[in-house]
């Protein structure tokens, strides 16, 4: 295997062996982006320096004897959405093609301290709004196993990099699927933590009560490690749980004997694609045969959630992005007639198609005369839905689903029908509305490409989720089959 297609423990492993070295690392992995780069587009910021000084440091701590922490030297590449100082922050967004925050979000300064060497900030739709990153306002990004398809989104350049071998682990944000999807389509690991597990202090906030960061990683002990580095209370977020910190490797145990497992038969109605239905039926009948106890239950209102998301994070999107106004920062139009007139042409022009919509969506579901019948309504609807959860959970350790109803798409195949880019998000928007982790595990492939295993926990039980998805990983190849990506060579 070549040193990109490593795992982070891996690496560490020969690090401390001395049989590598940081430096060599990093320039590997640069290798290997200046091999695949044009082809994939994972990147709107390459950040080769910084990642060549963290390597160093690294080298000199190693070579003074020093101890090392679990990550430090490892190529990290991070979602355009969170704040590096210094560095161009994006959100792959015209409106903000100039801004360079003058501050660093908590999860990113704790991959920092972590050790980690950041070689990039990655591709995304525009503001995290969408689910196959055409929506950026620059360029897609293209799926490693097949570069005609879509690498799923919002996080489609982490997911992308993460198999492309272009970055080791990558960190990206999930309001309804942007981890988890674009983590199924790329044959990776993505897990979204229980909200408030990690800051969201310097994430560019899309819709704040469903937001949050986590990690991509080719494996499921890189997760844990991920988890480890980011999860933590954080005073500067006030929505920030304030738990004692865990340590998610004690999670990795080869045994789910006696584990309940319940699996929601609305998750697995029409609209899944057979072949993809048939892999995760084949991954249940593993976890029966591991001693998982497997049965099928009901979340009656699971149809609901999609209506509800979209009307929830639409009016958080339509206040969270009135910031933009030309005035504070990012792009201004110049020669503007008076202030109104700057505004608005200030806005026009910078955000996207799909950035407008939703912005129209929003306002008007938070319009005095529609406020009731819209927005309260979805607030309600958003309260079932967790009721759905808490029952499920009084009776089942974990839940399972599909990741995504289809194996990745081709480029431009849906960008002409919304509705059914939204639809990509049925399995994973109810986890967003309920606050709970989930996590999105490769379970095989169909015409070779991959397909995504959703398992979804109780609030802060992140480390159940690792144990099932770690027993999985131990007694089947489903997280080696990354290392089969071909579309790039
Ligand atoms: N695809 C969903 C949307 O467009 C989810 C996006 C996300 O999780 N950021 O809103």
């Amino acid at each position: 295997m070549e040193l990109f297609q490593l795992t982070a423990h891996r690496l560490h492993e020969m690090l401390t062996k001395k049989e590598i070295s940081a430096s060599e690392i990093t320039s590997e992995v640069f290798k290997r982006i200046d091999r695949v780069e044009e082809k994939v587009k994972s990147f709107i910021t390459q950040t080769r320096e910084h990642a060549e000084a963290a390597a160093a440091n690294t080298d000199r701590k190693i070579a003074a004897g020093e101890k090392i922490g679990p990550l430090e030297g490892i190529p990290v590449a991070i979602k355009d959405n969170m704040c590096t100082e210094g560095i161009l922050t994006s959100c792959a967004s015209k409106i903000l093609n100039k801004f360079v925050p003058p501050y660093t979000a908590t999860a990113v300064d704790k991959v920092y301290a972590a050790g980690m060497a950041l070689v990039g900030k990655t591709n995304m739709d525009e503001f995290a709004m969408g689910s196959s990153t055409e929506n950026s306002g620059f360029f897609p990004t293209h799926n490693p196993w097949d570069l005609e398809r879509v690498p799923g989104g919002s996080s489609g350049g982490s997911a992308a990099a993460v198999a492309a071998g272009e970055a080791i682990v990558a960190l990206g944000s999930d309001t309804g699927g942007s981890i988890r999807q674009p983590a199924s389509f790329c044959g990776v690991i993505g897990m979204k933590p229980t909200y408030g597990a990690v800051s969201r202090y310097g994430l560019v906030a899309y819709a704040s009560s469903l937001d949050q960061i986590g990690p991509f990683t080719k494996d499921v002990t890189d997760m844990a490690l991920m988890l480890n580095a980011i999860c933590g209370h954080d005073p500067l977020d006030s929505t920030s749980a304030n738990l004692k910190q865990s340590d998610y490797t004690k999670a990795l145990v080869n045994d789910i004997k006696g584990l309940k497992i319940g699996v929601p038969k609305e998750y697995l109605a029409e609209g899944i694609d057979p072949q993809v239905k048939e892999r995760i039926l084949e991954a249940i009948n593993k976890l029966t045969s591991l001693g998982a106890y497997v049965e099928e239950t009901s979340m009656p209102h699971t149809d609901y959630a999609m209506p509800a998301y979209y009307l929830i994070a639409t009016a958080e999107a339509s206040s969270n992005l009135a910031r933009y106004d030309g005035v504070g920062y990012g792009l201004r139009v110049e020669d503007a007639e008076d202030v109104i007139d700057m505004y608005m042409r200030s806005r026009s022009l910078g955000f996207g198609t799909e950035v407008k919509r939703r912005i129209m969506l929003g306002t008007y579901s938070l319009s005095a005369g529609y406020y009731d019948a819209y927005y309260l309504k979805a607030l309600k609807v958003r309260t079932l839905i967790k009721q759905d959860f808490d029952r499920a959970f009084e009776k089942y350790d974990l839940l399972l689903s599909p990741t995504s109803p289809s194996t990745a798409f081709k480029i431009g195949e849906m960008v002409n029908d919304p509705v059914q880019m939204y639809l990509q998000d049925v399995c994973t928007i109810p986890v967003n509305l309920a606050g709970i982790p989930a996590l999105s595990l490769p379970c095989g492939l169909v015409n070779n490409l991959p397909v995504g295993l959703q398992l979804m926990g109780k609030a802060f039980d992140e480390g159940t989720l690792l144990r099932a998805a770690y027993t999985l990983e131990q007694n089947t190849d489903y997280t080696r089959l990354w290392s089969e990506v071909k579309g790039v060579e």
